[in-house]
């Protein structure tokens, strides 16, 4: 008997062990604040009306408290927690009435000054099914039980803040692997172009536009275009955006050259409004500089584009990083916000590679997000990154946003992506980037639909 016990209790370390590991790797105890982790105690409080939220992640003895809404709670211990209901349940826990419960009326439930009369409670699990802490929602009043979406809605809430530690870690990962080397487009001389060649090259009409279609992956209709800007330099050949593009930014020729793009964009669409047979079928995202973003005007701008080229506010999506947002979030939020009234779609670029990803997809009323291409080129490498772009992609159906995924080179990322649900892809498989002419012959094909063929039709 002693030893079953021994045996089970051997059992129950090796376990914690290798919790305690997975908890590690996110490095989440080392960090004292994690905004991403507001939106999510903000949300779950909105949405159940809850008097306290707590998202908490435990080590041996303590339930350290990462994110709290109501009573502000820093830690706890461990033993009788929450937390450790849940560990021994291997799932969520609802309690509508603490005096009700015959294993807890003895128990006396305080979150501080609050005296909790009902809590539920999901875990919030690490990649590899890990219970690293809990997403309790506390209630001072005995509620009704729990509706099965409502249940949901919580796991849902905790798997938001789990995807939040997957990004963590990958993160910590690459960093602790060191700097990438570098892509080749950037090894070159640091002092071309300067302003006056990017001045010129804008008088002399030198930059164009190439399109790269954006596919519904189970079908490959084309869905969308994204434009992608080009240097057709006299002497240097078709140049690629990462040439010239930080330099412009830095020069601050970024802005004109960016209303160029964003009106030739336009220009470009009218022109398909009329030699297509089905007008104002097309759309095309335009992307945008944080410099174009911070500049005063831009949603009046892009609206007199609309009326000036007289076509429909659906046709134009702006991209966008997360960068460009957080320097002047309230401006930020206001700019997104005429867009969106405008009619124009919000799509958040490179998703996955900026900071606290979470916070802003909240916050900034995106329509889509694309998944970026350095996620989408390692996921057929190994489980994490696999991992990642699952979640990205429970993330968004929670949000009720699009997705697009970038970068899909082969047969087995398109395949592993569409099992995952991923409804929209970009890249090789399809088609490159490809100038104007090229694209309207895609744009006549039967349904939009890309032969396999398509992706060697290549201008670039
Ligand atoms: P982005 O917006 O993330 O655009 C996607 C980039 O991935 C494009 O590079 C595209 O050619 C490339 N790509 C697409 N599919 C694949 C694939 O399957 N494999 C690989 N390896 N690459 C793929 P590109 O055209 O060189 O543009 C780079 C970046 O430059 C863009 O990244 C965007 O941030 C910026 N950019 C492009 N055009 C403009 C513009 O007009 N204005 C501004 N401000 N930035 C622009
Ligand atoms: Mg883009
Ligand atoms: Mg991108």
């Amino acid at each position: 008997m002693a030893q079953v016990e021994l045996a089970e209790q051997d059992f129950y370390w090796q376990q914690e062990e290798a919790r305690l590991a997975s908890l590690a790797d996110t490095g989440i105890l080392d960090s004292r604040a994690e905004p991403a982790f507001d939106a999510i105690t903000r949300l779950a409080a909105e949405y159940f009306h809850a008097d306290t939220v707590l998202l908490g992640f435990a080590d041996v003895g303590r339930v350290w408290i990462k994110s709290s809404w109501g009573e502000p709670v820093r830690e706890l211990p461990r033993r009788g927690s929450i937390f450790e209901m849940v560990l021994t349940e291997d799932g969520p826990i609802v309690v509508p009435d603490t005096k009700a419960d015959p294993q807890l009326a003895q128990r006396r439930f305080v979150c501080r000054r609050l005296e909790i009369h009902s809590f539920a409670s999901a875990p919030v699990r690490s990649w590899d099914g890990k219970i690293l802490g809990v997403l309790t929602i506390f209630g001072s009043q005995p509620r009704r039980r729990m509706a099965q979406d409502e249940l949901r809605m919580l796991e849902s809430l905790a798997d938001m803040a789990a995807s939040q530690l997957e990004l963590r870690r990958l993160r910590r990962n690459l960093e602790a692997a060191g700097p990438q080397p570098a892509r080749p487009a950037r090894i070159r001389e640091t002092s071309w172009p300067r302003q006056p060649d990017l001045r010129t090259a804008l008088e002399q009409r030198q930059f164009v536009l190439y399109y790269q279609p954006e596919v519904e992956i189970a079908t490959r209709r084309i869905v969308g275009l994204e434009a992608l800007i080009r240097w057709r330099h006299p002497e240097r050949g078709l140049l690629a955006p990462a040439e010239f593009i930080p330099a412009a930014e830095q020069s601050g020729m970024i802005l004109p050259i960016g209303d160029w793009g964003l009106s030739e964009a336009c220009r470009q669409i009218q022109q398909w409004n009329r030699e297509l047979s089905r007008p104002n079928s097309v759309r095309v995202c335009v992307n945008l500089s944080a410099p174009q973003f911070a500049r005063e005007g831009l949603a009046d701008h892009v609206e007199a584009l609309l009326m000036r080229s007289g076509i429909s506010s659906s046709q134009l999506g702006l991209e966008m990083t997360e960068s460009s947002l957080i320097s002047d979030k309230p401006t930020a939020l206001d700019v997104l916000k005429h867009l969106r009234k405008l009619g124009v779609s919000l799509l958040m670029d490179d998703f996955g590679t900026g900071y606290s990803s979470l916070n802003h997809l909240h916050a900034f009323p995106f329509d889509a997000l694309k998944i970026d291409r350095s996620f989408v080129n390692r996921m057929t490498e190994g489980d994490q990154p696999l991992q990642i772009v699952r979640t990205i992609l429970e993330l968004a159906r929670v949000l009720g946003m699009d997705v697009v995924a970038e970068g899909i080179e082969s047969g087995a990322q398109q395949q592993l992506l569409e099992t995952m649900g991923c409804r929209y892809g970009q890249g090789f498989l399809y088609a490159r980037p490809m100038c104007a002419e090229t694209v309207t012959q895609l744009l006549h094909l039967p349904g939009r639909i890309l032969p396999e063929t398509a992706a060697k039709a290549q201008t670039d």
